[in-house]
């Protein structure tokens, strides 16, 4: 009698930075039960992979858990596989950190009993030359997913074996994972899978089906939990794989040690199809979604999907530049803490990939996973502070900032974005002020994705990818996208009747060209001289000069203005500072002022801006709409305080900026 030989396993993880009742509720909906029904079939064994922050939170407030892992391991139901100990993303970390990485988590896996050869490679995110770093790393096997091979040719028929994978002349064994297992585990009834794995059998006993997926889909995806415990989803799984006759149940060790990889391939720079999907720039990613559907449509996906591919995913640093800027920083100190053990483990720490990218998952539009990126990266660099000042292009756009440093700060000025501080960072409270993500068009606000399972089905629960979306009327009235990336020291010029609401909404008509175009500078010790020959573009051009000079205090910034238009022209100077305000929900407001006192009590903290006179300011918060796993999210990411100066020909003011 034929057999098919299976494996199954589960990638758990909850980014650095997420909430305790997050942690807490994945625990309760999903991590504890699975775990605990695992123990009650002794005959089920199966490969898991828990992420480092996941380990860390769960020894801290749940030791008995680890001693539940440290029992399922000596009965030899389960298989540990590692994968950076923060959970980074491999292919976008500097070789050195891999290790590191990649040597943590096998060394608490040691601690739990087990000696992990193998790799979950997060987010499936693979490029060839990652061979190196994981055999370096005394790694046997990487599991990524059937898509991998199918972009590079294979046809799905020959993908129920690992194969080989080489690069610079080390080899390494890929096991691909099953998608058809991934829509079907655990979303449609369990005789599904069973009938799909008994139709695999053949004559070739090597013949091998892999499901590998993300934990929380096992109770914490929205529905699951009912599904797979209440209405006891896992149970007759376990059961059913277990009494069944055809199926061979192992792990990935163990099929190796029976068989050798069935030959060697070469697979391409790619994730799973849905990553392929998200990391394309908005505009682009509409435009994949019409294709597959229009492939559906016409009968012709199934057919001719494997050929269907869309971005990459370090092109999510191509799609937010407030990604690139903290990747790049972070890569940055990185080289800086090499040596450094103490300050390399924050490093470490800033790498945890959720907070640099965004498809399914709030990913880079959530504010806290930002703020943890930030304040990791910021405690590394503080071993290594230099005071001073240094010019160099710091995110590789091709366009050099200003990096300022005293003791309190760190702060970054792009000449060349409006003379503006993209990043001011505070060693005392390990923030950055301006952590602020602009406010974007996504295609998913226009168009469902594409990336749905091929089998429609009123069986079993909802993946994530069918649960319908429309934009709720409330959200849609607060909705607009913005022009420009958001920073501290914006210069605009505005209309004197310019309404707040059409100001935050996106409908008012920017006078100048300030905000995002380039200003030259110059260095005077420690303060940072900047101006710029613009104009100001009514019936005619009027031509307009700002200068600001910008100096790091002990406590924040002092900036000095001067602003002269070369003929009279009533008119508002703006000065926008858009402050990382995250955890007190602000609502647009119009008043007079001469010192604004931010109080941010989960986020930033106390800060005050002062003016040297009193003027109008306007604040409105800079919300996001972003999809997540339960639906629409609609986020502040930040608040954004507008000074208006009244001008007519000449204006000079100060505007000074505190920590309290
Ligand atoms: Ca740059």
């Amino acid at each position: 009698m034929g057999k098919i030989n299976f494996i199954f396993g589960i990638h758990n993880h909850q980014p650095l930075g997420n909430f305790g009742w997050v942690f807490e509720d994945a625990y309760n909906n999903s991590y504890r039960p699975f775990m605990e029904i695992l123990e009650e079939f002794p005959q089920m064994k199966m490969a898991v992979h828990f992420s480092g922050p996941l380990l860390e939170w769960l020894e801290e407030n749940k030791p008995d858990y680890i001693d539940l892992l440290k029992r399922l391991i000596k009965k030899g139901q389960l298989e540990i596989v590692v994968a950076g100990f923060y959970e980074p993303v491999l292919a976008a970390i500097p070789k050195e950190d891999r290790l590191l990485q990649i040597k943590l988590l096998k060394d608490y896996a040691k601690k739990l009993g087990y000696d992990a050869k193998g790799v979950w490679l997060t987010e499936r995110v693979w490029q060839p030359e990652l061979v190196k770093s994981l055999r370096q790393a005394g790694i046997e096997y990487v599991v990524v997913d059937d898509y991998h091979f199918m972009s590079a040719g294979l046809r799905k028929e020959d993908l129920y074996w690992p194969y080989y994978t080489e690069d610079g002349g080390e080899v390494i064994a890929v096991f691909p994972i099953d998608e058809k297992l991934r829509y079907l585990i655990p979303f449609r009834p369990v005789e599904k899978t069973i009938k799909y794995l008994e139709s695999l059998i053949d004559n070739d006993p090597s013949k091998l089906a892999v499901f590998h997926d993300d934990g929380e889909k096992f109770g914490v995806w929205p529905g699951t939990h009912d599904w797979v415990y209440n209405k006891g989803w896992l149970r007759k799984f376990f059961d059913a794989i277990t009494s069944n006759e055809k199926i061979n149940l192992m792990t990935y060790s163990e099929y190796l040690s029976l068989y050798s990889p069935k030959g060697l391939i070469y697979l391409p720079i790619a994730s799973y199809f849905e990553m392929s999907e998200w990391s394309l720039p908005a505009n682009q990613a509409k435009l994949f979604v019409e294709f597959v559907e229009q492939l559906k449509k016409e009968g012709k996906f199934e057919k001719y999907r494997v050929f269907v591919r869309g971005g990459i995913w370090k092109n999510f640093f191509y799609k937010y530049p407030e990604s690139n800027f903290m990747h790049k920083r972070m890569l940055y100190v990185s080289k800086l803490v090499r040596n450094i053990e103490e300050a390399r483990l924050y490093i470490l720490k800033a790498q945890c990939n959720d907070a640099y990218w965004h498809g399914v998952f709030g990913g880079v539009y959530l504010p806290h996973l930002r703020r943890t990126v930030w304040e990791n990266l910021i405690k590394a660099q503080s071993f290594v502070s230099k005071n001073g000042v240094k010019i160099f292009d710091v995110d590789y756009d091709g366009r050099k900032e200003i990096m300022i440093e005293n003791s309190g700060f760190i702060a970054t000025i792009k000449p060349h974005y409006g003379g503006s501080i993209f990043e001011l960072s505070s060693k005392h409270k390990f923030v950055n002020y301006n952590d602020v993500l602009a406010r974007r068009w996504e295609h998913y606000h226009e168009v469902q994705e594409a990336a749905t399972p091929e089998e429609e089905s009123n069986e079993g629960v909802a993946s994530i990818h069918e649960l319908g979306k429309n934009i709720p009327e409330e959200i849609k009235r607060e909705l607009a996208y913005d022009w420009q990336l958001r920073a501290i020291l914006q210069d605009h010029f505005i209309k004197e009747s310019e309404t707040l609401d059409n100001y935050r909404l996106v409908r008012y008509q920017e006078l100048g060209d300030f905000v995002n175009q380039p200003y030259e500078f110059e260095i005077d010790g420690r303060r940072i001289k900047l101006w710029r020959e613009g104009g100001i573009y009514t019936e005619e051009k009027i031509p307009a000069k700002v200068e600001k000079t910008i100096e790091l205090t002990q406590d924040g910034f002092v900036a000095k203005y001067k602003v002269s238009l070369e003929k009279p022209y009533k008119s508002l100077f703006g000065v926008e500072i858009n402050l990382a305000v995250h955890s007190v929900m602000e609502s647009p407001g119009e008043f007079e002022a001469d010192r604004i006192e931010v109080n941010d009590t989960y986020g930033i903290g106390k800060v005050v801006i002062e003016t040297s006179r009193k003027v109008k300011v306007w604040k409105f918060p800079i919300k996001t709409l972003s999809q997540s796993e339960s639906g629409w999210d609609f986020i502040q990411q930040g608040v954004s305080y507008t000074l208006l100066f009244p001008i007519e020909k000449e204006l000079e003011f100060e505007i000074r900026f505190k920590e309290i």
